[in-house]
This record gives C-alpha cells, sequence and structure tokens, in this order.
C-alpha cells in the first residue's frame, strides 16, 4: 500500500504528518497528490471524512515550498474558497497544521466581523487565503485584495457553494484570478451545473 513516504512530499510536510499521526494516505489523497505536485488541475468528487483537506493541502504546500517567492501585497500564492466560515477555519487549520514546519503564512477571510484585521493581513501578502466568497467580493471591490498573482485556486464544496447561491460571486472571483493557474476543484455531487462550473474552470 502507498505510504507517506513513497510520494516524494518535501520532508518538512513528511515530518509534520508523522507528528499528526499519519503514516499511509487514504484513497484520495493517494490518487490526488501525485498529479496536484506535478501541476494538474484536479476535479475530486469527495465528501468531508475522506481526507480532501489533505489531498489539497499537502501537494500545494509541497509547490509553493518547492519554488520559493514573496507572496504578492495584497495578495496570495494560493486561494482557498470554501461556502462556510466553519469549513473556511478548518481548511486554514489544517495547512497551518501541515505547513508548520515550512513558514508558510495562512489567512482566514470571512464575513461577520471586522474588516481592519483581514485588511492588515492582506496588506503584506499571504501564501496561503482561505475565503468565503462574500467577503472576498468586498474585498476585491475596496482593493484591499488584488488576486492577479494567484498561482493556485481551490473551490471546496462546490455543491454547497451553488446551493447558497454563490455562483455569480464564484464567477467573479474567478475573472480576477490569472489566466494561467492550477485549479482544484472538489464536490460531493455532480450535478449538470457542477460538471458544467467544473468545465469552465478546469483546463488540464
Ligand atoms: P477531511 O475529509 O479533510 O475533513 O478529513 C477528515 C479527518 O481525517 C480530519 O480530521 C483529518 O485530520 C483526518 N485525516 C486526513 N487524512 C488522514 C490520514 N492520511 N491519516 C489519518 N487521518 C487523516
Amino acid at each position: 500500500m502507498t505510504q507517506f513516504t513513497d510520494l516524494g512530499l518535501a520532508k518538512p510536510l513528511l515530518k509534520a504528518l508523522t507528528e499528526e499521526g499519519y503514516t499511509t494516505p487514504t484513497p484520495i489523497q493517494a490518487q490526488a497528490i501525485p498529479g496536484v505536485m506535478s501541476g494538474r488541475d484536479l476535479l475530486g468528487i469527495a465528501q468531508t471524512g475522506t481526507g480532501k483537506t489533505a489531498a489539497f493541502a499537502l501537494p500545494i504546500l509541497h509547490r509553493l515550498a518547492e519554488d520559493r517567492k514573496p507572496a504578492p501585497r495584497r495578495g496570495c500564492r494560493c486561494l482557498v474558497l470554501s461556502p462556510t466560515r466553519e469549513l473556511a477555519t478548518q481548511i486554514a487549520e489544517s495547512f497551518r497544521a501541515y505547513g508548520r514546519h515550512l513558514g508558510m503564512t495562512v489567512a482566514v477571510i470571512f464575513g461577520g466581523v471586522k474588516y481592519g484585521p483581514q485588511m492588515r493581513a492582506l496588506a503584506g501578502g499571504i501564501d496561503i487565503l482561505v475565503a468565503t466568497p462574500g467577503r472576498l467580493i468586498d474585498h476585491l471591490g475596496e482593493k484591499s485584495a488584488v488576486l492577479s498573482s494567484t498561482e493556485i485556486f481551490v473551490l471546496d464544496e462546490a455543491d454547497e457553494m451553488l446551493d447558497l447561491g454563490f455562483l455569480v460571486p464564484i464567477k467573479r472571483i474567478v475573472s480576477h484570478l490569472p489566466k494561467s493557474r492550477q485549479n482544484l476543484f472538489f464536490s460531493a455531487t455532480m450535478p449538470t451545473e457542477i460538471g458544467r462550473l467544473a468545465g469552465d474552470l478546469l483546463h488540464d
């Protein structure tokens, strides 16, 4: 059976995984990690509880670490969109846990809280930004967020996003991203409109 040590992940990531008590990748991790590490797009059909967060967080951290550069001012190297603040917070915690020996910066942006701390967090640039769509759109309107240098885009729980009416906000956000980027798309279900959105977003 595949072990994390077989996947070629950077040593600091393997160290964090050992500390987390992970030894064996879940099926979605074993299937997703090699392709995402090589820069390809990904369409993942997976529920919460399958280990899908690590399936994208680990190869993303690996890629950002192997090509180190300063995060763009007011922007990020990797953007993760999540439907709810709870999920956004959990995703950010996973990036922090797995990336703890890599010195990556992680921030979360969601509605219902003050703008000031989020603007200050964005100002200097962050490696990994996890956001809910509504508040991110506000920051784009205020120019406190600029997404033109984003290298990797993750859309998590796409079906939940559409149920919550986020299709138009997602398209708006995507219009701020550079054309050349890596795309990761996750959904628990694949109805027609999700398939169409995936077809629009994924290229490789
Ligand atoms: P997720 O599906 O991303 O919400 O992850 C579900 C839970 O499984 C989380 O609590 C993770 O910490 C845990 N987990 C993810 N991958 C592994 C793994 N390979 N080995 C052990 N636990 C894991």
